[in-house]
């Protein structure tokens, strides 16, 4: 048993802190929120402390996809909604919401496609668009600065994602 604690502040954007095990949420925030930094909490119980400090933007892709996911199932994933609009019109969140033509929903690679064609659609730029690394790069400061660990293939960035949906029908 490894308990986190939940709190919530005045400003916005939500995180996950390793360090103290606690996730920070906006009180303007939704349950989306709330599910992609439990999925940030879920990777700190799997990873080992040099493999979480070099993906966080694996981590962030991993997290973004569930977080899509789960989004785009609700009722409030309408045009205005803040994530409607963050994955439908920014490009970051576009290129989040493509993996859907990769990945399933439980996180494995689709049939039809390899883990060394994702890997390349995370990874590098083409001359028509940025890969999906370098789109999160433009959120902020924060996501230009994130480590990415290029050992990861394909759908071995979704390994949390497959652990808790193993169930799933
Ligand atoms: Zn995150």
């Amino acid at each position: 048993m490894r308990p986190i604690t939940v709190q919530f502040h005045d400003g916005t954007g939500s995180r996950f802190s390793k360090a103290n095990r606690t996730i920070t949420l906006s009180n303007t925030g939704d349950a989306s929120h709330l599910f992609h930094e439990m999925l940030h909490a879920v990777q700190d119980t799997q990873l080992s402390v040099a493999d979480w400090n070099n993906s966080a933007m694996n981590r962030e892709i991993e997290a973004f996809f569930a977080h899509y996911l789960y989004a785009r199932s609700q009722a409030w994933f309408q045009p205005g909604n803040f994530w409607h609009d963050f994955f439908r019109i920014r490009y970051a969140g576009q290129s989040i919401a493509n993996l859907v033509h990769y990945v399933g929903n439980r996180g494995r690679i689709l049939g039809h496609v390899t883990n060394e064609r994702l890997h390349q659609t995370i990874r590098y730029n083409t001359p028509y668009a940025a890969g999906l690394e370098q789109q999160l790069r433009t959120i902020s400061a924060a996501y230009r600065a994130m480590s990415f660990n290029d050992q990861r293939r394909g759908d071995q960035n979704f390994t949390n994602l497959q652990r808790i949906s193993q169930n799933c029908p």
